[in-house]
């Protein structure tokens, strides 16, 4: 059951998801139709085999039916050969077939239907062509930036529709019919119902993308996808591209129409070999001291750049401002602060200015940065899955790498949880107990010093209002009173 997390705050409201029981389809509208024993799709599961080895070493760009062009601008941006969900993928969709790809996260699956969809675009091209919709503002704009490296040399207008920024601007430039959108599902939501010039925008859209296809189709979206859907053509091809398997991606795929084609290199919630994983186990009261020794511990393990994932805004903020107390340069990426300050969190960290990255769930998925050598899960997610997106941003393509889960007593029955999933066990990581009081002293110091700023910047009060409009929203949905008091309890963990 996926619970409320900060990735929900994206829509700006909180939603109390339940276990969906009906299926879905590609169009709500249409009810599903009667489950057939045998499936109406066709299915491609990878093989490590020698053969299929060989077959992958020798495919080219070109051999997968892209132009001259594409195939030249890949080897420009060092794409050298296509990966294995590219190979499978990009010549179903060059027929106009509708794909499921499910491949591990890092595995080239933003080419795998960029590519395809440029291509075709070149020979016919008009906006809007392709409509892509992803969990979060941060991977809208990285989905941006990768189809503009790889649309380079077609002049490609390309727009990226997220919350938190002005409506009217994003509005006018959705109606000069950009090439391709890129968005978050509760802004386009909002915009195609109050401006009726949008919907016809949509009206010849050739493709539709879900990227991180098992985030977007969580219950939370359900309204967000219908009015999606509704204005797009039937016609339209439809591309579903996820890290994780889940039960509504496995029941539409069963429901979807005999031409679709499902790539899967999936094997459960898997972490890939190149990445240790790691714990140190603590006092609740000590997290902190042992956060800043961990990230002392840097230049010596050669670590270039490190994340660090919490679970509420809160927390983000506070050890934010802790380190900086600390003299250790980082940026904090969360919901409540403004979309210029997140976007300008990530760039900073992206370009190397900061070596540290703290973050709640926002960022756990997709995001691409190849200095990333150590995740930290300075809180335990709740699921195994959110646990797996998260390390997925170091140990990248083939590249080594770190995650250290700081565990405390409450934590370890999640650990348990996670590491049954992921089929390994963690090791305990190679520290010191700190019993050096100038150390602990400094610590405490610069812990005092966050809290007071989070209450002179106003931090706390944010945190105030963003509950009490949550509080609201959940009572307008008639959902308030059906809450328990553990389950309050849980989101106040979490939802800030
Ligand atoms: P993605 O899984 O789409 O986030 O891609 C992960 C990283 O792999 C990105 O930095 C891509 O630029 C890179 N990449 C994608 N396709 C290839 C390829 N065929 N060869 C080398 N790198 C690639």
């Amino acid at each position: 059951m996926e619970e409320p997390t900060s990735e929900n705050e994206e829509r700006g409201i909180t939603i109390i998801a339940k276990p969906r029981k009906t299926p879905k389809t590609l169009n709500p509208q249409t009810q599903p139709q009667k489950l057939d024993p045998t499936p109406q799709f066709e299915k491609f599961k990878s093989s490590s085999s020698s053969e299929a080895a060989a077959a992958q070493s020798t495919t080219t760009f070109g051999s997968l039916g892209l132009s001259e062009w594409a195939a030249e601008t890949c080897k420009e941006l060092g794409m050298r050969q296509p990966t294995p969900v590219q190979t499978h993928c990009i010549p179903k969709i060059l027929s106009g077939r509708d794909v499921l790809g499910l491949a591990q996260t890092g595995s080239g699956k933003t080419a795998a239907f960029a590519l395809p969809i440029l291509n075709r675009l070149a020979e016919d091209p008009y906006g809007v062509f392709a409509l892509v919709v992803t969990p979060t503002r941060e991977l809208a704009f990285q989905l941006a930036e990768q189809f503009k490296a790889l649309g380079s040399c077609l002049n490609l207008r390309c727009s990226v529709v997220v919350g938190g920024m002005d409506m009217l601007t994003q509005t006018r430039s959705l109606v000069s019919r950009p090439h391709v959108v890129i968005t978050t599902p509760g802004r386009i939501k909002v915009l195609l119902e109050n401006n009726p010039d949008l919907p016809p925008v949509f009206s010849r859209t050739k493709f539709l993308v879900l990227d991180e296809a098992d985030r977007v189709l969580d219950v939370g979206f359900q309204d967000e996808l219908r009015t999606i859907f509704n204005c797009l053509p039937k016609t339209r091809q439809t591309l579903l591209f996820s890290a994780t398997m889940t039960s509504n991606l496995q029941t539409l795929l069963e429901h979807s129409s005999n031409k679709a084609y499902f790539y899967e290199a999936y094997e459960g919630l898997k972490t890939v070999d190149t990445l240790k994983q790691q714990y140190i186990f603590i006092d609740k009261d000590a997290k902190e001291l042992y956060l800043a020794h961990i990230l002392s511990q840097m230049e010596d393990k050669e670590i270039r750049s490190a994340m660090i994932f919490v679970s509420t805004c809160r927390t983000c903020q506070r050890l934010s401002f802790m380190l900086e107390e600390l003299e250790v340069e980082n940026a904090a990426l969360h919901s409540l602060n403004s979309q210029s300050l997140r976007l300008s969190a990530l760039s900073k960290f992206k370009s190397g200015k900061v070596p540290i990255l703290l973050a709640t769930d926002v960022a756990s998925r997709g995001l691409d940065i190849p200095t990333v050598d150590l995740v930290i899960n300075y809180d335990i997610p709740r699921y195994p899955r959110d646990y797996v997106h998260r390390v997925g941003r170091t140990a990248r393509a083939g590249r080594g790498g770190l995650a250290v889960s700081i565990i405390t007593e409450t934590d370890v029955n999640l650990i348990h949880e996670i590491e049954a999933e992921v089929g390994k066990q963690m090791e305990l990581y190679n520290y010191r107990e700190i019993t050096d009081s100038l150390e602990v002293t400094k610590v405490s110091k610069a812990k005092r010093v966050a809290m007071m700023k989070m209450l002179d910047d106003g931090f706390e009060d944010k945190v105030k209002d963003r509950r009490k409009l949550k509080r609201k929203t959940l009572a307008d949905k008639g959902m308030l009173k059906k809450r328990s008091k553990s389950r309050k309890a849980a989101e106040e963990k979490t939802d800030d």
